[in-house]
């Protein structure tokens, strides 16, 4: 039929995990309608495949591109990784729900983790968000977590407390619409004010809400260092008691001390399994993790918000209880640890700012720029507080390569970047390489999988785990969805060099139209908020 496009001698990855097959592949009507061996052209445009990859589209499992889709709907470095659809709101962090008096407050919030966001960036609800990116087009799919700290900005601001059962009870309405409206469950931030500051009665609550919807509850574990295993039995302690399906965030181990818990992490999440829980967990695929410089500081410092956090600077006293909190680590030895006590200034990098006149900090480790300033490495991150408002961001060196091994091979694990994106700043590697990094340099290079393998933790897995039931499989009848790249797919993106679009990706269609075409973008809109 006319308008149908045919792709000829492909080798055919169906997302399964099972072995490439070579095919022809017809796509009609946004969908897959055909596989076989031949098939004749029948009025079909053709492309000729010419023995390249076919596969499902990339699934980005998890990332914090809410805003940049609004923002660049092209989203062309992650399109020409070969990603169809992201996942968002991850971490806690989502650009709705507010009220009336929390959009104020959550337009800050977010403002931290990805630089300034603007009052019509934050939406009443889901509903708005998408209608947002409806009307704009976005080249991608989306699939929207609910964010719990828009929950609690919207019901109980910063307060650092538990919340009362009648506040309990407005989350868990405020949820139940988003979620009613297409949003894909909760994500929780168990290190993040003011998420970090719920207790589990809220937690279970919020979980139960998710659970009566059939939707998914991820989590920011409250550790990922010396009380990462602790951090998992609470989520899973959270899971089991509203028997809900969860998936743990990013997994690893931070911090030489702590190096070599991921295998025991994932023994945890096995066992759950055997026990009925239903569980698994995301991952990128570098050593370094990335965040927002308030992470160098203990979640009850930020209590009160960034107001509260300036006032305690101001005060000599306090600044200097902060700089011992931070470069001495916690008294308690049950708090979390320290970022720098476990790792250092020098191996965290300012990644970007929003003040310009901070801007040639970036690229910089800690020290050297501090040294530059003439300053201490903490007064640095004072300054960073105090002049770029907390929205400095910062990639951290902290983990080991047998854990993001261990993390990465494991049958549970599903591939997402955890990209900030930010233009003009030098980001995390990660959003601009993760995918072509898994399909190429991991697979091709250091035989962490094989490329089916690899293909499947970046399409099924998260395609279910997300309840995407027509996506992540070459099969008719599915969307169209699909990436076309040879089998020299590389990430070009570096720590020094960070920006550098991805090679190897030939074509990437969603629903059947192209968003990328010989390896550049089309800037075609087809992709949609996905969720019901
Ligand atoms: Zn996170």
């Amino acid at each position: 039929m006319a308008g149908d496009l045919l792709i000829r001698g492909a080798r055919v990855i169906d997302g399964t995990g099972a072995p490439w097959f070579l095919g022809d592949v017809r796509l009609h009507a946004g969908r897959i309608a055909v596989i076989a061996p031949s098939l004749p052209a029948d009025d079909a445009d053709i492309l000729d495949a010419g023995g390249r990859y076919l596969a499902p589209g990339f699934i980005d499992a998890h990332c914090h591109d809410d805003l940049m889709c609004l923002r660049e709907p092209e989203r062309v470095e992650k399109a020409v990784q070969g990603v169809t659809t992201v996942v968002v709101g991850n971490c806690s962090f989502s650009l709705y729900p507010t009220m009336p008096r929390s959009a104020e407050l959550l337009r800050q919030h977010f403002s931290a983790l990805l630089g300034e966001t603007t009052a019509d960036e934050v939406f009443e609800s889901f509903a708005a968000y998408r209608e947002a990116l409806h009307r704009r087009g976005t080249a991608l799919n989306l699939v929207s977590l609910v964010g719990h700290a828009a929950l609690r900005l919207a019901v109980m601001g910063y307060e650092r407390r538990a919340a009362t059962a009648a506040e309990r009870a407005t989350m868990q309405t405020l949820l139940a619409h988003q979620l009613a409206d297409g949003a894909a469950g909760l994500s929780l931030g168990l290190v993040y004010p003011p998420s970090a500051y719920a207790d589990d009665i809220e937690m279970v609550a919020l979980a139960e809400t998710v659970k009566a919807h059939g939707k998914l509850l991820t989590a920011h574990i409250r550790s990922y260092e010396a009380g990462l295993l602790e951090a998992t039995d609470e989520f899973l302690g959270i899971l089991r008691a509203a028997d809900t399906p969860g998936l743990l965030s990013h997994l690893q181990s931070a911090g030489r001390p702590n190096w070599g818990a991921v295998p025991r992490a994932l023994e945890r999440l096995e066992s759950a399994r055997r026990d009925g829980l239903d569980v698994s967990f995301d991952m990128y695929p570098y050593p370094a993790g990335s965040s927002y410089v308030l992470q160098l500081l203990p979640p009850e410092t930020l209590e009160g918000g960034l107001e509260g956090l300036l006032a305690q600077l101001r005060d000599p006293d306090r600044r200097e209880a902060l700089r011992r909190l931070v470069e001495e680590g916690h008294p308690d030895p049950g708090a979390a640890q320290s970022k720098i006590v476990l790792i250092g200034w020098n191996n965290v990098r300012i990644s970007g700012t929003s003040n310009p006149a901070l801007k040639h900090f970036e690229g910089k480790a800690m020290e050297a720029a501090a040294a530059e300033a003439g300053i201490t490495p903490f007064d640095l991150m004072a300054r960073f507080i105090e002049e770029d408002a907390g929205q400095t961001a910062i990639v951290m060196f902290q983990l080991a390569e047998g854990d993001l091994r261990a993390a990465c091979t494991h049958p549970l694990h599903m591939v997402g970047s955890d990209s900030l994106p930010r233009p003009g700043t030098k980001p995390h590697p990660r959003a601009f390489g993760t995918f072509p990094r898994v399909a190429g340099r991991l697979r091709r290079d250091q035989g962490w999988f094989a490329l089916e393998d690899a293909v499947r933790r970046m399409t099924s897995v998260a395609a279910q785990r997300f309840g995407l039931h027509d996506r992540g499989l070459v099969r008719p009848g599915m969307v169209a969805d699909v990436v076309l790249f040879d089998d020299d797919i590389d990430d070009r993106a570096t720590f020094d060099e960070p920006t550098q679009l991805a090679s190897g990706v030939r074509h990437v269609w969603v629903a059947g139209e192209a968003i990328v075409a010989d390896g550049r973008s089309t800037g075609l809109r087809p992709g949609r908020m996905l969720g019901v």
